[in-house]
Parts: structure tokens; C-alpha cells; sequence
């Protein structure tokens, strides 16, 4: 077998998970049904954690200059922002990007790291057993072959192929509402059309080339299913209904219907199959989550992946995928929902009085920091936490390892996120112990990188912290306050075999 995993999709989820495993090591390939990179763009938003995630793997100096950094996010369209330059990260801002436009950074750097990506390969379905998977592809120029791999992982999509044929249940609601998309090369909006639009709900958003996004949900028209065609005449009528301006929109460049058909996938592992991404779970694009959510669940499974594939993974580390994420992918798709029906109440007739009253009313407490600051944290993922795998364990556990400022032993500055862009663990020393490499290379190495550092970032979730061991995706794995040597390197041992698996 030439292939360890088949990654089915080259969408941002795909291709985040492909880069993250083949940086750990793992022989990856991706089959992906479209000839060509996708030109239109769902998303235009990485909000704060995956901007930190590609800080994480040295990527920042290739997005940033791509797009524009905005301060905050909505929250069902609330006219008080979440403020995410409130939180505590260095990347407290979302980047507005389109998904183009992250797809391709992705791309490249997968393409880079050796990332064989085959264009025009449409899966069909595929069967495992136990040694493997056989996924069944439809090749290029027609006829179908079926190609062996270890693991094969479906980031294709709503619809997934992989989830389906993985027998794996996609629960939920089906579409009720729907809103309506347009890229326009020329918008003019007229000066009280604008103040209009924001009344009526429309968001105008600037896109690269001169293009706008205007997108609206339209009270007369949101129960037309999402399958149906939007066509330029009926944007003009809705915009103007809803604004008194068509905004003289001409030269479409996409026009699109999307739903709020909602489902979270009944569990992301059988056997040696998995889902991420859009194919673990969809939702109304409210508060732009879709996107960076797959990004994270790329970044949860590829090391726990590659651990399997190496032969090292503890017990459970594979299923701590589903145990981690899915509770993830159900919280997100609740707050969407919430905000989709607040949205709908807005809109229908008879709510339409108390509806305005709620949403006043959301916007005060939204106004309120502690309020603003928990669904701020929600929306920007940067307060996602798993769960500690044993009572009593270090406050800090689970949670995302902060960016702290670091001098190492060589005296030179660095900080814990520079630590991790080769994708491994990091456990790292701030009470200088000079076993602490001894420890590492007693069988570790190279699946852990252990630094003895001075932190000089103060940062109260550390205060007396002397040792953590880092996951490759941020998360930490173990922390310890103890200045009992002998107790710290017992536990020590007991976490990297915990994480890490058996010394190799
Ligand atoms: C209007 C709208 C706005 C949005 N805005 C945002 C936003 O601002 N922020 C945000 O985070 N999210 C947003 N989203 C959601 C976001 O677009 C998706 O969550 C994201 O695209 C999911 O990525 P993915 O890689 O999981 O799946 P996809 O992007 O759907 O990629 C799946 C890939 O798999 C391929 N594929 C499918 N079936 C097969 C097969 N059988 N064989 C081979 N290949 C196959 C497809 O061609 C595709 O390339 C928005 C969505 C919509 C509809």
C-alpha cells in the first residue's frame, strides 16, 4: 500500500487535514471530484482560533497580506458587535478572506509538502476491513479503479459520499428557510439606500476586484427551497422591497440560495473511516462558522491520525476525535440555529413587534462585557476546551496553551505558538530542569520537542506553572505546578505516555 490515508475533498477542510498529516510524516492523498479550484467563495471569515492555527504552522506571513483584519464579528445580525480584540490571544481580530482565497494558500502548501492531490477523481463509496480501506473512485476520462489505504477520512461536503457510505447517520432538521447571495462587479448604493439596507437586513460586503456581496433574506421569499435558482431579476425585486433600491446591481459575477438545513453527524469515526468538517456537520452560515470549525477539526484529528498510522497512538486517541469535536459541532450548530430563528422571528408578521423588543433587548446585554465576551469566545473558538481526561487535573488542561513570550536556555525569544509549527508536542520547562531533554530522548524524540525557556509574558493562567506539555495542535495536554522534582518527572512520564504514547 503506497497510501496511508485518502482524504476525500479538497475543500479548506481537506486540505488543512492533508497539510497536518503530511507533516507528520503520513503518505496523503486527496481525491477531489471538481477539475478545478473552486472560484466562488461561501466564506469570508477566519475568525480568531484559526488565525492563531496558522500561526501555529508558520503560515500567518501568507494570509495575512491577503485580506483585511476586522475587529469583531455579529452575532445574528445584532448591530452590537462581538469584540474579539477583548480576548486573550495576539490574533484578537477575524481576517475577512475569501475561501478562494484560503483554499489556494492551503493548496500550495500542501502541494508543497507533498501532497499528492488528484483533480477529477470522483469517489463513489468505498468498504473497509481490517486491514484497510478500498475507496471506489471514478478517474479521469471516464472507468473506476479502487485504491487501498489505511484510513480514509471524508471532508467532502454536506452531502458526503464517505459519511454515507461509512453508514454513519446524519441527524437533524431539514431546510425551512432560506437566504439569497450576489457577487456584482457593479452595485451603486445610492446614499439612503444604504441606511435603508441596514434596516431591512441586507450586508454589503466588499469583495477583491471591485466586486460587492450583497446578501439578504427576503420575508416574501425565504420558504423558496435553496435548490431553486436565484436569477438577477428577482435579486433586483428583493432588494428594492426590502431597501426601496435596487442598488443598480449589474454584471453578476455568482448567484446563490443557501438553507438552514441543520445536522450533526451521529458519530465521526467508524472503523477506519472519518468525517470533518462539512461533512460532520452543517448549519445556516450565521456568524461565519462552517469554514473555521472544519479548519479545527482538521487540526484535532491529523496528529491523533498520523499516531494511529505510525503505530504509537495510545488507547482512545483516535476516538478522542469524536469525543473532542463533536460536542463542538454541536454547540455550533445550536448558536446558529438560535440565531436563524431569531433571524425568521424578525421577519414573520405577527412576531415582528416582540421580535424588534428581543432584539433591543440582545443588543444591551450584548453590550454588557462578561455577555459579549462568552459568545465572543463561542464564535471565535478561542474558548473551546476538551475535557480533562482525569478529575483533578491542572486548571489549564484541555484548554488552548497561550502565546506567551519565552527567552530559551540559549537565551534566545521566541514564543510557545513558534514552538509548534513542526506539528509535534512540546513540553516545555520553565523552572530550568536539566532532565527535562533526558527525559524526551529516552524515547520520545522526534514525537516531542522538549525547551527549558524563561517565560517573560506575564499571564495569570500560567502564575506557577513550572511544566506543560503542549498537543501539536495547542491544546494542553498536561500542566504541573509542583516543585517536587521527583513528583514532576513521575508525572512527567505518565503524561507523555498518556499523549504520546509508549517510549519507541
Ligand atoms: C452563503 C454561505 C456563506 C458562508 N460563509 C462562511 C463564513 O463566512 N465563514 C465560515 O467559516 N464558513 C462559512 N460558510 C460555510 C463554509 O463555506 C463551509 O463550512 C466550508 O466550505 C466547509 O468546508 P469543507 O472543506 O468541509 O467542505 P466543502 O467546502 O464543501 O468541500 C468539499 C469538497 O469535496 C468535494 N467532493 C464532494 N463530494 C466528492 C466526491 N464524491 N468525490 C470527490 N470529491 C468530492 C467537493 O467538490 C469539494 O471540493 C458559508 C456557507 C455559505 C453557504
Amino acid at each position: 500500500m503506497d497510501t496511508d490515508v485518502i482524504i476525500v475533498g479538497a475543500g479548506p477542510t481537506g486540505l488543512m487535514l492533508a497539510c497536518e498529516l503530511t507533516l507528520a510524516g503520513v503518505r496523503t492523498r486527496i481525491l477531489e471530484r471538481r477539475t478545478e479550484p473552486q472560484r466562488d467563495s461561501r466564506a469570508l471569515s477566519l475568525h480568531p482560533r484559526s488565525v492563531e492555527l496558522m500561526d501555529q504552522r508558520g503560515l500567518l506571513d501568507r494570509f495575512l497580506p491577503l485580506g483585511r483584519t476586522v475587529p469583531g464579528w455579529h452575532f445574528a445580525g445584532l448591530r452590537t458587535r462581538l469584540d474579539f480584540s477583548a480576548l486573550d490571544s495576539r490574533h484578537g481580530y477575524t481576517l475577512f478572506l475569501a475561501q478562494a482565497r484560503t483554499e489556494a494558500v492551503l493548496e500550495e502548501r500542501a502541494r508543497e509538502l507533498g501532497v499528492e492531490i488528484g483533480r477529477g477523481h470522483e469517489v463513489l463509496g468505498l468498504s473497509q476491513d481490517d486491514d484497510g480501506v478500498g475507496v471506489e473512485v471514478r478517474i479521469p476520462g471516464g472507468g473506476t479503479e479502487t485504491v487501498r489505504c489505511l484510513y480514509a477520512v471524508g471532508c467532502d461536503g454536506g452531502r458526503s459520499v464517505v459519511r454515507q457510505a461509512a453508514e454513519i447517520g446524519f441527524p437533524g432538521t431539514d431546510e425551512t428557510l432560506t437566504g439569497v447571495l450576489g457577487d456584482f462587479a457593479v452595485v451603486d448604493p445610492q446614499p439612503g439606500a444604504l441606511d435603508a439596507a441596514r434596516a431591512g437586513g441586507v450586508i454589503v460586503a466588499p469583495l477583491e476586484g471591485g466586486v460587492t456581496r450583497l446578501v439578504y433574506l427576503d420575508p416574501e421569499r425565504i420558504r423558496v427551497p435553496a435548490r431553486e435558482p436565484v436569477t438577477l431579476e428577482e435579486f433586483r425585486t428583493s432588494l428594492a422591497r426590502i431597501t426601496g433600491s435596487d442598488y443598480g446591481i449589474a454584471e453578476p459575477r455568482w448567484l446563490s440560495r443557501f438553507g438552514n438545513a441543520t445536522r450533526l453527524a451521529e458519530r465521526y469515526r467508524a472503523g477506519r473511516v472519518l468525517v470533518a468538517g462539512d461533512a460532520a456537520h452543517i448549519h445556516f452560515p450565521a456568524a461565519g462558522q462552517g469554514l473555521n470549525t472544519g479548519l479545527q477539526d482538521a487540526m484535532n484529528l491529523g496528529w491523533k491520525l498520523a499516531a494511529a498510522v505510525h503505530g504509537w497512538a495510545p488507547p482512545g486517541l483516535l476516538d478522542s476525535y469524536d469525543a473532542e469535536r463533536r460536542p463542538v459541532g454541536q454547540s455550533v450548530t445550536e448558536n446558529t440555529e438560535v440565531q436563524t430563528l431569531l433571524a425568521e422571528l424578525t421577519l414573520v408578521a405577527q412576531y415582528q413587534r416582540p421580535a424588534a423588543a428581543l432584539r433591543t433587548l440582545l443588543d444591551q446585554l450584548l453590550g454588557m462585557t462578561e455577555v459579549n465576551r462568552r459568545l465572543a469566545d463561542q464564535v471565535s473558538a478561542l474558548g473551546t476546551s476538551y475535557p480533562p481526561p482525569a478529575a483533578g487535573a491542572d486548571p489549564l488542561v484541555g484548554r488552548r496553551m497561550p502565546d506567551v513570550g519565552l527567552t530559551t536556555a540559549g537565551a534566545e525569544a521566541t514564543r510557545v505558538y513558534e514552538l509548534l509549527t513542526q506539528g509535534r508536542f512540546v513540553l516545555l520547562s520553565l523552572a530550568g530542569d536539566p532532565a527535562l531533554r533526558e527525559s524526551v530522548d529516552a524515547g520520545w524524540d522526534p514525537r516531542v520537542t522538549a525547551v527549558t525557556a524563561n517565560q517573560y509574558d506575564e499571564h495569570a493562567d500560567l502564575d506557577g506553572v513550572i511544566e506543560v506539555l503542549v498537543r501539536p495542535d495547542g491544546h494542553v495536554a498536561w500542566a504541573t505546578r509542583t516543585t517536587d522534582c521527583g513528583v514532576r518527572r513521575d508525572e512527567r512520564v505518565q503524561a507523555l505516555t498518556a499523549w504520546a504514547g509508549a517510549p519507541g
